[in-house]
């Protein structure tokens, strides 16, 4: 079969299509055309999200006159028919780009190749012959793109509002930025410097894009198997998010954009989580290039990996370890944070007494702390009867406005919110009784009828078998109400049955993903705990505090309660010493 030219509206099919289905692609190609050709410097102009202009400017090598006549040249082809479209999806496309933006917008691509006097300018657009002319530049290549899609009307109707092409340019530009710290990006979006990175080392630009707090909020993941590598560094769960928008998967180097991450994130941070929260990730996926296919899809956003369950259990795996290692050393780095806010201006301990009696303002908390009339003390303070040597989380010495418990342990204070950590505690109880010999159950003398709206009813009766292995058994009453038979021991006589029912519809309802039989039980597990936790507001006796302690040592992941909150926070010897000024 001999070579020959796609016929043009196969072509503008694949482009519009294809290749350039949003700004962001266009970006994304431009952006990668730019560090191809080894620019140091990227900046990113775009307007109207993406409507207008859309403009790319590097300090790359450039091109001669000859490379730009061709750079705008779609490649031929001996294979593709207009019937084997359909198998596109598998081919991927390269050397397109170019070619493919200039039959849906008007290009214009300014260029001084290095090494050379003379600057050269490309205008093309669709259906007009491209012109060539000199102009003036220095070394690197400028790309515009203006008016994308107003040849093809009905992709324009495609477009998203202009704040979410902007949202989706900004990540994109993040992600590229990650992959490549050594190279200085900037993206302005309607005038705005939306982005404005120089070059760094990768630590600084990890921190210039999720956060200064996230390396010390997180640990480190690393894990291999069957010739996948994972390395990257994830939040705790006491660091997390209202959206997944700092999460980034990058495999062999390059940034994409793939569910698999996102899911794999949900199932390792469920039983620590709440729903709606999410947890920071950089993770890299290193592999043989046969073991994954970049080129899926033309626009590139997606990888295929040769066995995606496996690496999908390969980043819970190593997701769920570093939470189980460092999730139990809380997250509450309070000491520095408090010691920063506290630290009285003043050097020397004589200052600081003469300022306090001068009743200069004093930080929040000092100021709060001294208006405390002496002769009513909040705290309620106990005679310790543990020794603090024996514990990580030492002795229990008072408990503070009936919600936190004061310990004194080898190292400094622990300060434990009671309820957040009876929640965990229960939650973890809850599935070792799932996991060893079923949860004991408790029947109810007289069953309990709650009065629910048809959907709630509806889906609870559609889950009836789950939740009756975690020992609540319910069935349909009526056609408005359910009536619960059995409950799980643990929560008997302490939970509001009609409201934890309500709670677990309302759970039930949130979530309308499919996941496994088995991620739901943990999730309706975390909901039980939560409505059987000691309550703010208990009194608990020495003892009983000693008690929740040494529960909390003995069990995994209590760092944190079941909504990611960190259960106990510490208070170093050093910390205190800073706060007072003694060093
Ligand atoms: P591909 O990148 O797959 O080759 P493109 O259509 O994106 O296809 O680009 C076509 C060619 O144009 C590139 O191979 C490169 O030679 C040249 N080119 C594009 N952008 C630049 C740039 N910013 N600097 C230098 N050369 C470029
Ligand atoms: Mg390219």
């Amino acid at each position: 079969m001999s070579i020959r030219r796609l016929p043009e509206h196969v072509i503008n099919r694949i482009a519009a299509g294809e290749v350039i289905e949003r700004p962001a692609a266009v970006v994304r190609e431009l952006v990668e055309n730019a560090l191809d050709a080894g620019a140091r410097r990227v900046e990113i102009v775009f307007r109207h999200g993406g409507r207008t202009l859309i403009e790319v400017d590097d300090d790359g090598r450039g091109m001669t006159p000859d490379d730009l006549r061709l750079s705008i040249e779609r490649h031929a082809t001996s294979k593709l028919t207009d019937d084997e479209l359909i198998a596109i999806s598998t081919l991927g496309f390269r050397g397109e780009a170019l070619a493919s933006i200039a039959a849906v917008a008007r290009l214009s691509i300014i260029s001084r190749a290095a090494g050379s006097g003379e600057a050269w300018r490309l205008d093309a657009e669709p259906g007009k012959e491209p012109r060539l002319a000199p102009a003036a530049r220095a070394s690197g290549t400028r790309v515009s793109v203006r008016d994308l899609f107003f040849a093809t009307p009905a992709r324009l109707k495609f477009l998203r509002s202009v704040r979410a092409e902007n949202m989706g340019t900004a990540r994109l530009v993040r992600r590229l930025a990650l992959a490549r710290p050594d190279v200085a990006f900037a993206l302005i979006t309607d005038e705005r410097r939306v982005i404005d990175l120089p070059a760094q080392t990768a630590e600084a630009r990890i921190g210039a894009i999720l956060g200064r707090d996230f390396p010390a909020n997180g640990f480190a993941v690393s894990a291999a198997r069957d010739g996948y590598l994972v390395t990257g560094r994830a939040s705790l769960p006491t660091f997390s998010r209202g959206q997944p928008d700092l999460q980034f998967l990058f495999v062999n180097g390059r940034p994409v954009v793939d569910p698999l991450l996102t899911g794999a994130a949900r199932a390792a941070y469920r039983d620590v989580l709440a729903a709606g929260r999410h947890p920071l990730l950089l993770l890299h996926v290193d592999c043989a290039a046969d073991l994954v296919d970049v080129n899926v899809h033309p626009a590139k956003r997606e990888v295929r990996f040769r066995d995606p369950a496996l690496v999908r259990g390969l980043i819970i795996g190593a997701l769920k370890q570093g939470i189980a290692e460092h999730g139990g050393k809380s997250a509450g780095h309070l000491g520095p944070r408090l010691a920063a806010r506290a630290m009285p201006p003043s050097p020397s301990p004589a200052a600081r007494a003469a300022a306090f009696a001068a009743n200069s303002p004093l930080p929040a908390g000092l100021a709060e702390a001294a208006a405390q009339p002496l002769a009513a003390p909040s705290a309620r303070v106990e005679a310790a009867t543990e020794d603090a040597q024996d514990y990580p989380l030492g002795a229990a010495l008072a408990q503070l406005h009936d919600t936190y418990i004061l310990a004194q342990s080898a190292d400094g204070l622990v300060i434990v919110d009671q309820h957040a950590a009876h929640e965990r505690l229960t939650l973890e109880r809850l599935k070792r009784q799932r996991e060893g010999e079923g949860i004991a159950r408790q029947p109810l003398l007289i069953p309990q009828v709650v009065t629910l709206d048809a959907a709630s009813r509806e889906r609870l009766l559609a889950a009836a078998g789950t939740l009756s292995e975690l020992g609540l058994a319910l069935e349909p009453f009526g056609d408005d109400a359910i009536a619960v038979s059995e409950v799980p021991a643990l929560i008997a006589g302490h939970a509001d049955i009609a409201q934890l029912v309500r709670d677990i519809a309302a759970d039930l309802a949130q979530d309308e993903t499919p996941h496994s039989l088995h991620e739901r039980i943990e999730e309706v597990l975390s909901t039980f705990a939560c409505h059987h936790s000691v309550r703010a507001g208990r009194r608990l006796s020495v003892d009983e505090m000693n008690a929740l302690l040494r529960d909390m040592e003995a069990t995994e992941r209590s760092g944190q309660c079941n909504h990611g909150r960190p259960t106990w926070v510490t208070l170093s010897r050093a910390d205190l010493e800073r706060m007072f000024g003694r060093k």
